[in-house]
C-alpha cells in the first residue's frame, strides 16, 4: 500500500504513521525524522536543512526530493511505503508523481488528519519540552503552522480532485485515532 499522511504540525501524524507502518508492514518515511537524523550526525544536508527547520521554513524543493527520491528507490519500497510529511508544496507533488510514474506504481489514500488548531499549539509546546526540539519555540510554531496553511493545506484539494483523501479526525488518544485511519484506509484493526 501506498499511502500519504497530511496535517498540520502537530496533529499527530508522526505517532500514527510509525502505529500504522508497523501494522501494515511497510516502512514509516518522514522527511522531518530524516532531516533531524542528518541535523544531529553533522552531515553536509543536516547543516544545510538546520538553517531552514529553525526559521520554521521549508528546506528547498530540489534538495528534499533528491532526499525522497532516494529513498524511495530502496528496496524496502518496492511493496508500498507510508511518507509522513512529504509532499509539502506544490512541486513536491510534481515530483512525487514523477517518482512513482517511473515505477508504474499509484498512491492508494491521502489520509488527512485533522485536529483543533488549539490543541496543535499546545501539543507542539509539550512536544518542544519533552524533546528539545529547536523548530518547536512559539514564534517558529506560530510560522510553521501558517507555512502549512499557505503551502501544503492547498495540496489536500489537489488531491481531493483525485479522489484519494481519506479524512479522518485526529481528536482522542493514539490508538482511537489509529482505529479511525485503519478503518478509513479499508484495514481491519
Ligand atoms: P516535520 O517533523 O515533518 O514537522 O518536519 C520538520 C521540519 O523539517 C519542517 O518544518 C521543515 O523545515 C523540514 N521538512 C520536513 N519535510 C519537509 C518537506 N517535505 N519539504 C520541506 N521541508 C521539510
Amino acid at each position: 500500500m501506498r499511502l500519504l499522511i497530511m496535517g498540520p504540525p502537530g496533529a499527530g501524524k508522526g505517532t500514527q504513521a510509525a502505529v500504522i507502518a508497523q501494522l501494515l508492514g511497510i516502512p514509516h518515511i518522514s522527511t522531518g525524522d530524516i532531516f533531524r537524523a542528518n541535523v544531529s550526525e553533522g552531515t553536509p544536508l543536516g547543516i544545510e536543512a538546520k538553517r531552514y527547520m529553525d526559521a520554521g521554513e521549508y528546506v528547498p524543493d530540489g534538495v528534499t526530493n533528491a532526499m525522497v527520491r532516494d529513498r524511495l528507490a530502496q528496496a524496502d519500497c518496492g511493496p508500498g511505503f507510508l511518507l509522513d510529511g512529504y509532499p509539502r508544496t506544490v512541486e513536491q507533488v510534481g515530483e512525487l508523481d514523477g517518482m512513482l510514474k517511473a515505477s508504474g506504481a499509484s498512491l492508494d489514500r491521502v489520509i488527512e488528519l485533522t485536529v483543533d488548531t488549539d490543541v496543535v499549539v499546545g501539543r507542539l509546546v509539550k512536544r518542544a519540552a519533552d524533546q528539545g526540539r529547536s523548530d518547536d519555540t512559539e514564534d517558529v510554531i506560530r510560522r510553521r503552522l501558517e507555512v502549512y496553511a499557505e503551502q501544503t493545506a492547498p495540496l489536500i484539494a489537489a488531491y481531493q480532485s483525485r479522489g484519494l483523501v481519506v479524512r479522518v479526525n485526529g481528536m482522542g488518544d493514539v490508538a482511537e485515532v489509529t482505529s479511525r485511519v485503519l478503518a478509513a484506509v479499508g484495514v481491519d484493526g
